[in-house]
């Protein structure tokens, strides 16, 4: 049996000609003509629920990998869908407007009135595509090869089948071997099942930046595997070397961004780390997985780290305040409004129109309680949260 990867079919080129029958409930063509979605003999399409048919849909705009698809090459000009009906008639389906998604507004959309970056992100989604040619006995061994006693490969495992080699037993050798005494430090960085080709697919990850298939199939029949180690331990490397304490939430961290954005940048090992233990101990931020892009970022955007709000019982108390002494000084509460030359210079707001402001802001070291707290009217607070 002849086997295949392809990386260059798009949703697009897949939803040319694409016909769906409703009455059937059947994707029927695709790739202009050339591509039997659903031959006869497969199950109906079970996607159209509205959840299954929308995540395909979401993980296309995403990005996120759709897994393999399976092709049977019949002939030159023709091609059979093995596996990857569903998933197929689903973003068909889709961009024939047969069914909407929810956008950021819980608003129903069609395909047709998205935004057009968003019809072109999943047109242009080059799908993970495997053509196998031979027997239909040939095909199911192949499958049952593939498929361990019911567990089904995931990504990575599937890859290291598509691209079997001296690189990728080389490659497992190194990362997935828990004989490997590093596996130990390498798991205060990187989440995944040693096993189950989880530190292979992260050191695959971080060299191609994201590519991993590409660059699978460019370096197949290498028999070393160099370059991959150096571009790993340079990555570990760093973070261990900027970061000297290791913190739980530093595991599954896309350390290879974080490496590629950050490791021109000089540290000092000590500043970061009491800069760490500070933030670790602030009861005000909440997302503490953010202190480490935050710090290496230079300390300035704040949203990584999640600050927490003020309370509405908080809001209420100093909206009440505020009201009154503008009441008595018939001037705006919203002080910013108060000091102004406009129209709003005595104008009251609701408490609706107007937004918590830290007096003293969180990086200052300004506390999120009520003595630090002060309503501002709406624009006034944007506009000093924009500073
Ligand atoms: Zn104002």
């Amino acid at each position: 049996m002849n086997t295949n990867l392809r990386t260059d079919i798009t949703v697009k080129d897949i939803c040319d000609g694409f016909v769906y029958n409703e009455l059937e409930g059947k994707g029927l063509f695709g790739l202009s003509g050339k591509l039997t979605i659903q031959p006869e003999y497969q199950r109906n399409y079970f996607y159209a629920d509205g959840k299954k048919d929308v995540a395909v849909i979401e993980s296309l705009l995403k990005g996120y990998p759709l897994g393999l698809i399976y092709f049977n090459k019949v002939s030159d000009n023709t091609l059979e869908v093995l596996d990857g009906q569903q998933r197929i008639t689903s973003f068909g389906r889709f961009v024939t407007n047969k069914f909407a998604i929810k956008d950021e507004n819980g608003m129903e959309q069609y395909f047709s009135g998205i935004a057009t970056d968003k019809q072109a992100k999943i047109l242009e989604t080059k799908l993970l595509i495997y053509e196998c040619e031979g027997t239909e006995s040939e095909i199911k061994e192949w499958f049952r090869t593939i498929n361990i006693a019911g567990v089904p490969l995931n990504d990575q495992e599937l890859l290291n089948a598509v691209y079997s080699g001296p690189f990728v037993t080389l490659g497992k050798e190194e990362f997935s071997n828990s004989q490997n005494a590093n596996i130990q430090k390498w798991s205060a960085y990187i989440k995944g099942v040693v096993n189950r080709q989880g530190y292979f697919e992260r050191a695959l990850d971080w060299v191609s930046k994201g590519n991993i298939g590409d660059y699978m199939s460019r370096h197949r029949y290498d028999t070393n595997i160099t370059e991959l180690k150096i571009y790993f331990n340079s990555v570990i490397d760093w973070v261990s070397g900027v970061f000297i304490d290791v913190e739980k939430e530093m595991c599954g961290l896309e350390w290879g961004r974080l490496y590629e954005e950050y490791h021109k940048k000089p540290y000092d090992p000590a500043k970061v780390s009491a800069e760490v233990q500070k933030l670790y101990g602030d009861p005000y931020v909440k997302n503490r997985k953010g202190i480490f892009e935050y710090i290496l970022g230079g300390s300035v955007d704040t949203k990584l780290l999640n600050v927490r709000v003020f309370d509405d019982a908080t809001k209420k108390t100093v909206y009440s305040e505020q009201i009154t002494k503008a009441k008595a000084k018939g001037e705006s509460n919203c002080p910013l409004c108060a000091i102004g030359h406009d129209a709003n210079k005595n104008k009251i707001w609701k408490l609706k129109e107007m937004d918590a402001d830290h007096v003293t802001a969180w990086s200052r070291g300004g506390a999120t309680n009520i003595k630090n707290c002060q309503m501002l009217c709406k624009t006034h607070n944007r506009a000093k949260g924009n500073r």
